[in-house]
C-alpha cells in the first residue's frame, strides 16, 4: 500500500479545508480501504470525517426526509420514517452489498462508490477511469455486468449504487459543503456520464463534502418500491434493477417515477416509462405497455444483450406490484 497520512476532522470546515489540499475523505472506508489496497487509489493525505455530525435523520412535511452522509446503510433502512414513507429506499439498502459492509458504510460513501468493473480493479488493465487515454479493457473484453445506457467510447462501466436508483427516482438532492460555503445540487447532476472523461465521475468541486441527502416534498404519498435482479440472492451487484413510486389522484396516475440500475453509467431515470404511466388508469395491461419503454436509447454490449429484454421484464414486474397497492 502507499504511504498517507492519516488525520481525524473536529470539524466540516476542517475537513473541507484538507480535502481542497488533496486529501481523501474516508468514513466507513469500504470502498477507498479496497481500493487503497489494491492500489488503484494511492492518496498521500486522507481525512477522517467519522466523528462530524452528520449521522442524523429528520423528517418534515409532505414526505420531506433528510438523511445525514454519515448515516449507515443499515441505519437509514431500518429507520421507521424511511420504511414508512420511502420503502424504496429502504428496500434498495438493504438488497445493497452484506449486513456487515451495511454495518460500517455510509449513505454519502455509497453515493460516491467506485465502478465494480473489473478492469478498472485490475491495475494490470488497460482503463480509461484509472490511467485517462489507455483505452477501455471492458469493451473488448468480458462486459457482461457492463452497462448499455449512458456508455461512450471511453467507457462502458455500470454505476453500482442500489440507493442512487432509488433517491434519482425521487428527485434527490444533495446539500453540499465547499470552501465556499454550501449548496444544493440534484443527485441527477451530482453523478456524471462518462463522455470523453470517464475519470470524472461527479461534478464535486475540490474539497466539497456531501453533509446529506435530501428528498423533496411529494403532492402525494408516493407507494413504492426496489426490485433488483442479480446472479444471486446477496452480495451481489445488480444485472437489472428498479425503483418505482407512483401515487394516483381521481383514479389516474398524477406521479410517476422510474428509474433503472445495473444498465446505466450513473442511475438512469426511465423518462419515457414515467411518460407512458402518465395520465393513465392503473391496469395490468398498463404495466406491460409502460415497461416496453424502458430499454429505448440502449446499445448493448457483446455479453450484455441479455439486459435488454431483462431489464423490460424486471420494471414490469415492478410495475406490476407497486400498482397493486395503489
Ligand atoms: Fe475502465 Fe470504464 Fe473501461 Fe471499465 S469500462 S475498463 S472502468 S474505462
Amino acid at each position: 500500500m502507499h504511504p498517507f497520512t492519516y488525520h481525524s476532522a473536529g470539524t466540516v470546515l476542517e475537513a473541507v479545508q484538507a480535502a481542497a489540499r488533496g486529501a481523501r475523505y474516508i468514513a466507513g472506508g469500504t470502498t477507498l480501504v479496497d481500493l487503497m489496497r489494491e492500489t488503484v487509489e494511492r492518496p498521500d493525505d486522507v481525512v477522517d470525517i467519522s466523528s462530524l455530525p452528520l449521522n442524523k435523520i429528520h423528517t418534515a412535511g409532505n414526505g420531506i426526509l433528510r438523511i445525514g452522509s454519515l448515516v449507515t446503510m443499515a441505519e437509514a433502512a431500518a429507520h421507521p420514517a424511511v420504511r414508512d414513507l420511502y420503502p424504496v429506499i429502504s428496500q434498495a439498502l438493504e438488497a445493497s452489498a452484506s449486513a456487515q459492509l451495511r454495518n460500517m458504510a455510509t449513505i454519502g460513501g455509497n453515493l460516491l462508490q467506485r465502478t465494480r468493473c473489473s478492469y478498472f480493479r485490475d491495475v494490470s488493465a488497460d482503463c480509461n477511469k484509472r490511467r485517462p487515454g489507455s483505452g477501455c479493457a471492458a469493451r473488448g473484453g468480458y462486459n457482461r455486468m457492463h452497462a448499455i445506457l449512458g456508455t461512450s467510447a471511453s467507457c462502458v462501466a455500470a454505476h453500482a449504487s442500489d440507493l442512487a436508483v432509488a433517491l434519482v427516482a425521487l428527485d434527490a438532492v444533495v446539500r453540499l459543503h465547499g470552501k465556499d460555503g454550501e449548496r444544493l445540487l440534484p443527485l441527477a447532476e451530482l453523478l456524471l456520464q462518462p463522455g470523453s472523461t470517464p475519470h470524472r465521475e461527479h461534478a464535486l468541486e475540490p474539497g466539497e463534502l456531501i453533509m446529506r441527502v435530501e428528498v423533496p416534498e411529494h403532492p402525494g404519498r408516493l407507494a413504492s418500491g426496489y426490485l433488483k435482479v442479480r446472479d444471486r440472492q446477496s452480495y451481489e451487484f445488480a444485472l437489472t434493477s428498479t425503483a418505482v413510486a407512483l401515487h394516483v389522484t381521481g383514479g389516474r396516475i398524477t406521479t410517476a417515477r422510474v428509474a433503472a440500475g445495473g444498465v446505466g453509467t450513473v442511475p438512469w431515470r426511465l423518462k419515457a416509462v414515467e411518460d407512458a404511466l402518465t395520465g393513465r388508469r392503473p391496469s395490468p395491461g398498463l404495466w406491460s405497455e409502460a415497461a416496453r419503454h424502458a430499454t429505448r436509447g440502449a446499445r448493448p454490449l457483446t455479453h450484455n444483450r441479455f439486459k435488454l429484454p431483462l431489464l423490460t421484464r424486471t420494471v414490469e414486474r415492478q410495475l406490476t406490484e407497486i400498482g397493486g397497492t395503489l
